[in-house]
């Protein structure tokens, strides 16, 4: 990944203080730390944002979509601890920037936005960070991306009532998948393990609030109020 220009340098700050308040959170694993000190949130975040990016909080990123709350990005990147060897599946692209930091960690990444324009700027800022081990594709990320499964590791950043038939069938044996699971009102964020063809399930933290899922897995129409 490229280095800061010199006009960037006054994100240094804030961005070493919300390390350090992911670290207190209990994120100890110094390659996870590392990617966030080498991604910098603001340019994934629009511009008139960019005094926030280093809050720990979700922000807006257009078409009605928010940026996850940094500890809880920390979070997924913990349990799902990618590896150099392994390719990963996220399923809701939004800024891009939490595929940055698992693009830090995994060989490579396979990420799955239904917003052609959240798409199209994540794939700008990636691009202008020098982020080479990342393919997009737009379209519904509920039945994965067949092409490239299977997958040690699936990230799911949107709400779903279920786990979705497809993702579960293109993760990989050993593999782990991550995503809120509930009701549109609240979730709990799921651990899903596969090992010899046997699934199992783990709550890994409760009281969680992300955007629904849309598309052929998830929450039928009249139930989110006709949300296209
Ligand atoms: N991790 C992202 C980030 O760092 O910006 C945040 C993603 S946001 C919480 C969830 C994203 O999932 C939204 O951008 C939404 O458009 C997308 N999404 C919802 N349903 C989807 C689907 N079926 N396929 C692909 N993306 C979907």
């Amino acid at each position: 990944m490229r280095e800061a220009p010199q006009d960037e340098r006054r994100f240094v700050g804030p961005r070493r203080r919300l390390i350090e308040l992911i670290r207190d959170r209990g994120i100890q694993d110094l390659e996870i730390l590392q990617a966030f000190d080498r991604v910098p949130r603001h340019r994934f975040v629009p511009e008139g944002m960019w005094h926030r990016a280093y809050e720990d909080a979700p922000l807006p990123i257009g078409w009605g979509q928010t940026t996850s709350q940094p500890s809880l990005q920390a979070l997924y990147l913990s349990v799902l601890r990618p590896r150099a060897h392994e390719q990963i599946l996220e399923v809701g692209t939004g800024s891009g920037y939490l595929t940055a930091l698992l693009a830090c960690l995994a060989g490579r990444v396979y990420s799955v936005e239904r917003i052609r324009e959240l798409s199209k700027r994540a794939r700008k800022a990636l691009d202008a960070l020098g982020v080479m081990n990342v393919a997009l594709l737009v379209g519904d990320g509920s039945i994965g991306w067949r092409k490239y499964a299977p997958f040690h590791g699936i990230v799911v950043t949107a709400a779903s009532p279920a786990i979705p038939p497809a993702l579960l069938e293109q993760l990989a044996d050993g593999g782990r998948m991550l995503l809120p699971l509930g009701t549109l009102e609240a979730q709990e964020l799921v651990l899903v393990q596969k090992e010899g063809g046997e699934v199992t399930t783990q709550t890994v933290q409760s009281g969680c609030t992300f955007v629904p899922l849309l598309g052929r897995f998830a929450w039928p129409d009249e139930v989110r109020g006709g949300e296209r």
